[in-house]
C-alpha cells in the first residue's frame, strides 16, 4: 500500500495538482457527516485529496473589473479538470481491483436533505479532505489555503477500497493565514461571521474557521443575483443592487426577486449551468477565494483592486463594465422603470 500511495501522489501530480494527500477512515473519524466517506462508497477505506493552481495572472485583472472572462473561463476549467482527474483515477484504481469513486469538484449536492440540492450540501466536504490530509490549511475564510497558491486553488477528490497510507496535516505555525479579515472584507454577502467560529475535530485533530451563515448569501452574491457592497462604493462582477437581507430567512423573497431578474437581463459570454438554474450563471464574485493571497502585500493590494475599481453597470447590449459609484447610480436612476426593475428592487 506504501507504493501504491507513492504511485496515486505522483499520478495526481503529473496531472497538474499542485499538492496531494490521503485520508482515511480512521483520519476522518468523528467528523461531521460529510466527512463519511462510506455515504459514496459503503466499502471506502481511503481518500485521495488534491488542488489544482488557478491561474494567478488572470485574478488581478478581474478583480480590477478589467477583464472577467479569462479568469472565469479559468476557473470552470479547471473545476472541469479536477473532476476529469478523478474520474480517471477512480478508473484507475478499479482496474486495479479496488472500488472507488470520483467526487465532483463542485456542482454537485446531496438528495436526500430535507430540502434537496437546495440546501448545497456536498457528498463529500472535499475541504474536510484537503485540511485532514495535508492539502492546505484552512484560512479564517473557511477556504483552504496553500503556500504558494493561497486560496486561488480548486480542490478534487476520490474515495477509494484501497487501504492507502494517510499523509499527515501540515503544522498549523505553517499556516500564512494571519487573521487580517480581507476576505470577509471583500465579501458583500456575509456569508462569514466574523464573531464566531466552526471547530470540526477530525481523526483526533482539531480545526477551525469563521462560522459560516447560510450558504444562499454567497449563491445569491457570488452567482450574480446582487453584487453590491453595503458601502455603495464598490461591486462584484454583478451589475444587479437588490438588497443583500441582514437576516437569513428574508433571503428566500429577495431571492425570487431577484432571479426573475436575473433571467430576463441581457446574457453576457460564459458562465455555466447549475442544477438549481434554468439559464447559464456567472461567477461573479469568489473575491474571499482570490484576495487571500499568501503575501501580505499582494493580499492587500488585491483588496483594494477590487474596492477602489467601482461599480459595475451593464450596456443595452449586455457587455459589463465599471463606472465610478456616482455614475452608476445615476445610470440606474436615469432608467425606465422596466428596465430598472432588471438591475434594483423597484418598489410599486
Ligand atoms: S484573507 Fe486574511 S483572514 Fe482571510 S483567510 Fe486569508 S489570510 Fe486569513
Ligand atoms: S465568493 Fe463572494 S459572496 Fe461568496 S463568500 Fe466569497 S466573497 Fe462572499
Amino acid at each position: 500500500m506504501e507504493e501504491l500511495s507513492q504511485l496515486i501522489i505522483d499520478y495526481v501530480k503529473s496531472q497538474g495538482a499542485c499538492a496531494v494527500g490521503i485520508a482515511t477512515l480512521k483520519t476522518l473519524k468523528g467528523g461531521p457527516p460529510s466527512a463519511d466517506l462510506t455515504y459514496v462508497l459503503p466499502e471506502a477505506k481511503s481518500a485521495v485529496s488534491f488542488a489544482l493552481p488557478l491561474d494567478q495572472s488572470h485574478i488581478p485583472p478581474f478583480l480590477m473589473k478589467k477583464d472577467f472572462l479569462s479568469h472565469e473561463r479559468d476557473n470552470v476549467l479547471k473545476n472541469a479538470q479536477s473532476s476529469g482527474i478523478a474520474l480517471q483515477l477512480s478508473d484507475f484504481l478499479a482496474q486495479k481491483g479496488y472500488p472507488s469513486f470520483p467526487l465532483a469538484a463542485n456542482l454537485k449536492y446531496r438528495t436526500d436533505t430535507p430540502r434537496g440540492i437546495r440546501d448545497l450540501l456536498p457528498d463529500i466536504s472535499l475541504r474536510y479532505l484537503a485540511v485532514r490530509s495535508g492539502v492546505g490549511h484552512f484560512g479564517l475564510s473557511g477556504n483552504v489555503i496553500t503556500r504558494n497558491e493561497g486560496a486561488a486553488i480548486i480542490l478534487g477528490a476520490i474515495v477509494t477500497a484501497a487501504e492507502l497510507v494517510p499523509t499527515e496535516p501540515l503544522p498549523p505555525e505553517d499556516n500564512y493565514c494571519d487573521g487580517c479579515k480581507l476576505c470577509m472584507a471583500s465579501c458583500p454577502s456575509g456569508l462569514m461571521d466574523p464573531e464566531k467560529e466552526t471547530r470540526i475535530e477530525l481523526g483526533g485533530e482539531e480545526f477551525t474557521y469563521s462560522k459560516r451563515r447560510g450558504y444562499v448569501r454567497c449563491e445569491y452574491v457570488c452567482g450574480g443575483f446582487a453584487g453590491l457592497h453595503s458601502s455603495g462604493k464598490w461591486s462584484t462582477w454583478s451589475p444587479a443592487r437588490f438588497p443583500i437581507p441582514k437576516e437569513e430567512d428574508e433571503f428566500k423573497a429577495v431571492f425570487r426577486t431577484a432571479a426573475k431578474a436575473y433571467w430576463k437581463r441581457p446574457q453576457t459570454e460564459g458562465g455555466f449551468y447549475h442544477p438549481l438554474m434554468k439559464t447559464r450563471i456567472r461567477q461573479t464574485c469568489g473575491s474571499c477565494q482570490i484576495v487571500c493571497h499568501p503575501d501580505k502585500e499582494e493580499r492587500n493590494a488585491r483588496h483594494k483592486m477590487l474596492t477602489q475599481s467601482g461599480v459595475v453597470v451593464q450596456n443595452p447590449d449586455g457587455s459589463l463594465k465599471a463606472v465610478s459609484p456616482e455614475i452608476a447610480s445615476e445610470k440606474i436612476a436615469n432608467m425606465n422603470l422596466e428596465l430598472r426593475a432588471l438591475y434594483e428592487e423597484v418598489l410599486p
